[in-house]
């Protein structure tokens, strides 16, 4: 554990949830094969769409409406309405068929191999802090057994604007009824968690589990209170 700032007293932690508190890169890997796969086999018209291809009309929807980019569920599923309206469905058609796409979708996504050590250190900081989620994906905790250790899950889209604008920052400090400087925020990425955190007045704890080198790397843009490489390192908190 390094520590760059001083820590003081906290009262409440807020945790990223891909990639920090489980391995999300084989899930989203999967989750896009599958979501493939599954437009090919299920619509004739679609049997040679490439993945690019999907890209390519998500990038125009952005384009389209600059900010559905918080709400990664809406975008792709209105991603997914445009796509099938292109193959020639009426829009009720279109809209039935990327709601099924996404039924398939979330059963993959939610596919999670959560290591032992982030059930343990959650249950013990769970004990001593309340303890909540704050993620800019589409993950459900609840379906992969993390849920019950938060006091709630703050989505971007329905809770705000994506990290690292202040929105669910500002929305997990009042919900928790805590001053944001008594909360610490862990998470993987160092825009989005570490300088959303900051810049929100939380702490924040960066998780660095690829041996990244905080001096070295182009997205490091402030430094957070401490950085570890385990989460397990947390509960030295305690
Ligand atoms: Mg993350």
């Amino acid at each position: 554990m390094h520590f760059y700032r001083p820590l003081t007293a906290l009262k409440a932690l807020t945790f990223d949830l891909d990639d920090t508190l489980y391995d999300n890169r084989p899930v989203i890997q999967r989750t896009e094969q599958e979501s493939l796969a599954y437009l090919q086999n299920k619509h004739p018209e679609l049997r040679e769409i490439t993945s690019s291809e999907l890209h390519l009309v998500r990038a125009e929807l952005r384009e389209q409406e600059p900010e559905i980019y918080h709400d990664v569920t809406e975008w792709r599923r209105c991603s997914l309405v445009l796509l099938l309206q292109r193959q020639g469905y009426s829009l009720q058609q279109a809209q039935q068929g990327a709601d099924d796409a996404m039924d398939d979708f979330a059963h993959w996504r939610s596919k999670v191999e959560v290591p032992q050590e982030t059930h343990q250190t959650l249950q013990a900081l769970a004990e001593r802090f309340p303890l909540v989620a704050i993620t800019n994906g589409n993950a459900d905790p609840h379906v992969f057994g993390l849920g019950h250790y938060f006091q709630f899950i703050l989505r971007s889209g329905p809770d705000g604007r994506s990290k690292p604008f202040s929105d669910m920052y500002d929305n997990a400090s009042r919900l928790l009824g805590l001053s944001p400087e008594s909360i610490l925020h862990v998470g993987d990425d160092l825009t989005t968690d570490v300088a959303g955190a900051l810049r929100s007045g939380f702490q924040a704890c960066w998780i660095n589990d690829r041996d990244r080198s905080l001096m070295a790397v182009s997205d490091s843009r402030l430094l957070p209170h401490i950085e570890i490489s385990r989460l397990a390192s947390l509960q030295s908190l305690l």
